[in-house]
């Protein structure tokens, strides 16, 4: 059972689609969801063509909650009616990504959801197996999903001619090792093939040449759990849920300095300002902000001045930064952003799979540049090497977790600056009191 206390905030501001179960009592099982609108968009897709589910997801305007902020209906549109090959369906359930922690709540209060999300996206491009690929670290809850799954089988949701319509859909879980590398989706399926978690080079898009080289629709959990109610409710009402383009609604992690840390649930392109000041109670102690992580720690940084923005993937862009994966960190005036970047930078160079030398070489190095400016040894030009090393992994490596590497010390280098000149000047950090050598 649960490892951790409930991570759910719990806020009038909410809008409560995905997470309006979690609540119930015994919410995970087939019954209770049952009880509540559970396997009726099932029936309902089951009745209708597999192209027309499609259209309903891709008019919805649902993006990708992994943090490519894709269309998800556009990205079903592109595997082949015809294949000589098996299809496939991946959830990807690696949720790895520094402050964020939705999915793990999804598998956890509502799995059927889930499960129903899936199905529906294996009828709308005929495939008739599935996988859930759970990240390393969450094993224990495989059992949950694992009993859903069982409950589902029992009661015909999901093996031969499902609810009697003639379409049969097999689904499983698959537990990953703990690489962060593997929630990138061809690293995940070379993981899931059994071989090593490396990303493989693209295209072919796993829409066209995915798991067992056959076409594959690779989507978040957040993603799918999200389509019984688009299903259900229909495009329109789904789409007017958020803002032009960016429909629906968006489990936000609030982490770090404030009130009332938590995930909550809001529409999307609800203002950052509003998020962190009213949804989580703003910055405790009455101290000021002074940056905010938008999605995950691979996103670039924002200052509190860039905070008048609208939370979705195109208003973040327009900004330089990203809506990623959901988790908004916000850190607070005594906040050394010199060990931010420090700290951000142990994680990728430990994540990084080692394939490519950019980024293999680049995070190593990072880290050395940057955690030196706290352990001795900084030497003045090393703001500019460290952004000069920054700028050859960007863009030069072959899968995301370059760019995710170094858009983040980019930007606290562009924005923070000082603080680095003023280690160097001062001899210590300034933040913690701390003596630091400077060479
Ligand atoms: Fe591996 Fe990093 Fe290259 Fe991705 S960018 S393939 S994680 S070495």
């Amino acid at each position: 059972m649960p490892g951790y206390d409930n991570p759910m905030g719990n806020s009038p501001l909410e809008v409560k689609v995905i997470s309006k179960r979690f609540a119930l009592p015994n919410s995970a099982s087939l019954d209770v969801y049952l009880q509540h609108d559970g396997y009726q968009a099932l029936k309902k897709a089951l009745a209708t063509k597999p192209e027309d589910v499609i259209n309903e997801v891709k008019n919805s305007g649902l993006r990708g909650r992994g943090g490519a902020g894709f269309n998800t209906g556009m990205k079903w549109s592109f595997v082949p009616k015809q294949s000589a090959k098996l299809k496939y369906v991946v959830c990807n359930a690696d949720e790895s990504e520094p402050g964020t922690c939705k999915d793990r709540p999804l598998m956890e209060y509502d799995p059927h959801q889930l499960i129903e999300g899936i199905i529906i996206s294996g009828y709308a491009i005929q495939a008739h197996q599935g996988f859930i690929y759970v990240r390393g670290e969450y094993r224990y809850l495989l059992e949950i999903v694992d009993r859903a799954l069982a409950e589902a089988y029992a009661r015909g949701y999901l093996g031969k001619n499902l609810l009697g319509s003639g379409f049969d859909f097999d689904l499983c879980t698959h537990t990953g090792a703990g690489a962060y590398e593997c929630g990138e989706e061809t690293a995940l399926l070379n993981s899931l093939e059994g071989l090593r978690g490396y990303p493989r080079i693209k295209p072919p898009f796993p829409a066209v040449l995915g798991l067992y080289g056959g076409p594959t629709v690779i989507n978040n959990v957040e993603t799918l759990s999200n389509i019984p109610h688009i299903i259900l409710n229909g495009a329109g009402w789904y789409a007017k849920l958020g803002s032009p383009k960016n429909g629906g609604t968006r489990l936000f992690c609030l982490s770090g300095h404030i009130s009332r840390p938590g995930i909550y649930e809001l529409p999307m392109g609800f203002p950052l300002r509003r998020m962190i000041e009213e949804v989580g109670g703003g910055v405790p102690r009455g101290k000021r902000l002074k940056a905010v992580i938008p999605g995950g720690s691979s996103c670039p940084v924002l200052t509190a001045e860039e905070i008048d923005v609208a939370m979705d993937y195109d208003s973040v862009a327009k900004i330089g930064s990203m809506l990623g994966s959901g988790g908004v960190v916000i850190m607070d005036e005594d906040t050394c952003m010199v060990k931010v970047a420090g700290r951000i930078m142990r994680f990728y160079a430990h994540e990084s799979c080692g394939w490519c030398i950019p980024c293999r070489e680049g995070t190593s190095w990072l880290k050395r540049l940057l955690e030196r400016f706290h352990s001795g040894g900084a030497l003045p030009d090393d703001p500019d090497t460290a952004l000069d090393v920054a700028y050859n992994i960007l863009g030069k490596t072959l899968c995301p977790l370059g760019d995710a590497a170094a858009m983040p010390t980019i930007s606290i280098l562009q924005k923070f600056r000082h603080e680095f000149e003023e280690h160097l000047k001062l001899g210590y950090c300034p933040y913690e009191k701390k003596a630091v050598s400077v060479a």
